[in-house]
């Protein structure tokens, strides 16, 4: 199917709309930050005002992307988001795939009267919750699709150098630096022309990886020293942190992002968890080598899903208890996914 053919429509709803929100998923990374500014970027290069909601906070090494200061963090001030929702034409949903992610405005999106466009990568959308739907679980992110979508609304008028920005920045971020889901010619093409829009690649590297917190340094030293297990004879590594831990490095959100990756780079190690403490739950990441199915793993075991190498979950046991149901599982897992 042309995933493309309701481009006219959507066209049309931009047109038409005068009340746009753009709307993506809890705990916001560089794919949901830079692909909903770039809307807003987008959406004001035609003339049109939209509104960023965001379930809650985005981490500090986004804030740099122009327009991201626009957004309202729901969590601050559920009732102006809510009244932003209600009152919409247009509700731009991107980078997830259910309702279910984006906390506490579930509610109100499911019962406002406004279109629901769907923007996505993620497999396996709930599409009774969306009126029209651009899913594509072949782009490495959400925000390289939109720049697909961008370049088919208005040839005439791509992007300016602001939403390329934004763009590069979710994809970068969703490829781990072009290092996974981006094994194919298209994302690099995307890549070529965001360049002759005049983005800098190296300064958006800089403010995006090399602006870390002494404290987020040292949280990741204490998980990779103190907090790591390796099973070599199932190919598995998992990493936690409790919430006495993130007390002690006083993290702020965005700390453990890409945590998880450093326990699947060990050599020989195809599977990898990291556990984290909150407030009344564990939040769980995920991340396998190829045919290794960690949606499939999140969405039996962990209430969550994802990606089939990068998935998430929640475990409403506390942590010795939802680690060793972890363990339990891995050797049949293993089994179950030849690894
Ligand atoms: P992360 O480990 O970075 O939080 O999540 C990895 C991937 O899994 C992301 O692409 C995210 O969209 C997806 N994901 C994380 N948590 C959940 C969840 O609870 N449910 C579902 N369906 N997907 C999740
Ligand atoms: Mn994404």
């Amino acid at each position: 199917m042309d995933i493309f053919q309701h481009i006219p429509k959507l066209k049309s709803l931009i047109e038409q709309s005068e009340r746009i929100v753009i709307l993506t998923h809890y705990n916001p990374d560089g794919d949901a930050i830079g692909s909903s500014v770039a809307w807003y970027n987008y959406l004001q290069s035609l003339g049109k005002d939209s509104q960023i909601i965001l379930p809650n906070d985005f981490p500090q090494n986004l804030k740099w992307i122009k327009g991201s200061e626009t957004a309202l963090l729901a969590n601050q001030n559920m009732e102006k988001a809510e009244a932003f929702i209600t009152h919409a034409n247009l509700l731009i949903c991107n980078d997830f795939q259910s309702l279910s992610r984006i906390d506490k405005l579930e509610d109100s999106v499911r019962k406002s009267e406004a279109i629901k466009v769907l923007v996505d990568h993620h497999i396996e959308p709930d599409v009774e919750q969306f009126d029209l739907i651009f899913s594509n679980t072949e782009s490495s992110s959400t925000a390289e699709l939109l720049f697909e979508l961008i370049t088919r609304l208005t040839p005439e008028k791509p992007v300016d150098t602001a939403a390329a920005e934004a763009i590069y920045a979710g994809i970068m971020t969703d490829t781990g630096s072009f290092s996974y889901s981006c094994n194919h010619k298209r994302t690099f093409e995307i890549v070529a022309k965001l360049i002759d829009f005049g983005i800098d690649t190296r300064r958006i590297h800089e403010e995006v990886y090399n602006t870390f917190s002494e404290d987020r340094m040292r949280l990741l030293g204490h998980c990779l020293t103190n907090r790591l297990t390796v099973f070599p004879e199932l190919a598995t590594a998992y990493m936690y942190l409790t919430k006495e831990d993130l007390r002690d490095f006083r993290y702020v959100p965005g700390d453990t992002e890409g945590v998880v990756n450093y326990a699947l780079s060990i050599k020989d190690i195809k599977f990898a968890a990291f556990f984290i403490e909150r407030e009344n739950r564990i939040r769980i990441s995920f991340r396998s080598q190829g045919d290794i199915d960690c949606n499939e793993f999140a969405k039996t075991y962990f209430n969550g899903g994802g990606h089939r190498n990068a998935s998430g979950g929640n475990s409403f046991e506390n942590i010795q208890e939802t680690i060793q149901k972890f363990e339990k599982l891995l050797s049949e897992f293993k089994q179950k996914n030849n690894f």
